[in-house]
Parts: C-alpha cells; structure tokens; sequence
C-alpha cells in the first residue's frame, strides 16, 4: 500500500476525530474539525450509524496508523513484535510506536508535527548517539541521544525554534537539553504517558481474531 499524499485535514474529517496531524495548526481555529464544530446546525448533524464491534477496532487501529504515520503492514510488524513479548502487548505495541525516531523528534519538540519529524529525519538532520540517522521507523533505545546535525543547526527553522521553546511540555521519558539541541531517553514510556486518545486495548483485540 502506497503512503497517503493527500490532505491531512480529510483523515482527521474520515475519522471524525482530530488526530493532530498539522501541529500548530490543529491547536487553533482554523482547524477543519474545530469549523465543522461551530458551522450552522453542527448539533444537528449526529452520525446515527452505529459501528459494529470490529468497525470500533478496525476504526482505533486505523487511527493509530494515521497518527504516527505507518503503513500497514508495518504497523502488523509491530503488533507482531508486541505480542511476542511477555509485557502486555497494547503497551508494547504503543511502546515501539513512541519509539520511532519521527516520534521522538516530535516529542522532543523539534518538529511541530510527527509528519514533519519524519521529512527532517529522512533529510538528514538528526544523529543519534553521534551517528546520522536517517530512517523514521528507527527505533530508539534507553540512553540514547538525539541530536541536531551540526551543519542544520544554522538553519532558519531551527534558530526560531531555539528561541520559542519549549512549544509543548517533553515527556517525561524524554530528557530535552534545549541549550545543546539534544535529547535522550531516559527510559521507555509507561502506560499513563501514552497517548490517551488512542485505546491499544481495541487494536489487539483487532489483530487477535
Ligand atoms: Fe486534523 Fe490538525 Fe487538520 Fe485539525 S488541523 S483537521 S487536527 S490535521
């Protein structure tokens, strides 16, 4: 399966959800799901289809998907790891995804968005552990160190980073050294620091008939 090009706005509008795609962006009015909210008759327009039990997971784990930006046969790869592991396996799962390297970029706060994140790695402008890394789905480990790349550190995007962080709170997981433009994981991320909005539990269930 190819990867989504399109409107980011339209997955947010087919899940009926914000899945906070565009960073800034999905914080303000402008937001496509915040007009459709306050568009004359909004109320009215309820979804009166109920979802079968399996359209409810088969809904979770596309947004899952959707939000940290994985193909599907990738995303079975993870549910596969998961489920091997003696930990529960929605928390493994949600584990390897936080783990991605776009992601942790995201969190650190170095991108405003996990789409953005993963178009910086890919560029190149990220090192871990001294090291360039240029592939998204690269999963971090504990002490691991993310940097800038020296040379992208000039840029423009990043001086104004620099200068309006922190944008959002860092996980605790994560330790941000802003002066330096580095982070580390301090640890993997634990069941209440996961992502409220996504309910793994659903996703296993999915995978698991
Ligand atoms: Fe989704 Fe963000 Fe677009 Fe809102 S602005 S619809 S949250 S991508």
């Amino acid at each position: 399966m190819a990867r989504y090009t399109g409107p980011s706005c339209r997955l947010c509008r087919r899940a009926g959800e914000k899945l906070f795609l565009k960073g800034e962006r999905c914080h303000t009015a402008k937001c496509a799901i915040e007009k459709r909210r306050r568009a004359p008759g909004a109320n009215a327009q309820v979804n009166r289809r109920r979802l079968s039990d399996y359209g409810i997971q088969l809904k979770e784990k596309r947004k899952a998907r959707v939000m940290y930006g994985v193909l599907e046969r990738q995303f079975r790869r993870y549910y596969e790891v998961a489920r091997k592991n003696p930990q529960a396996t929605g928390l493994m799962l949600m584990q390897l995804l936080e783990r991605r390297l776009d992601n942790v970029v995201f969190r650190l706060d170095f991108a405003e968005s996990r789409n953005q994140g993963r178009q910086m790695v890919m560029h190149g402008h990220f090192f871990v552990n001294g090291r360039k890394v240029d592939v998204p789905s690269y999963n971090v480990k504990e002490g691991d160190v993310i940097s800038w790349k020296p040379s992208s550190r000039d840029n423009e995007y990043v001086k104004a980073m620099v200068q309006n962080m922190p944008r959002k709170p860092v996980p605790a997981w994560l330790t941000l050294d802003a002066a330096n433009l580095q982070g580390t994981v301090a640890r993997y991320p634990g069941a209440q620091e996961l992502d409220a909005n996504i309910e793994s539990r659903l996703i296993v269930e999915f995978y698991s008939k």
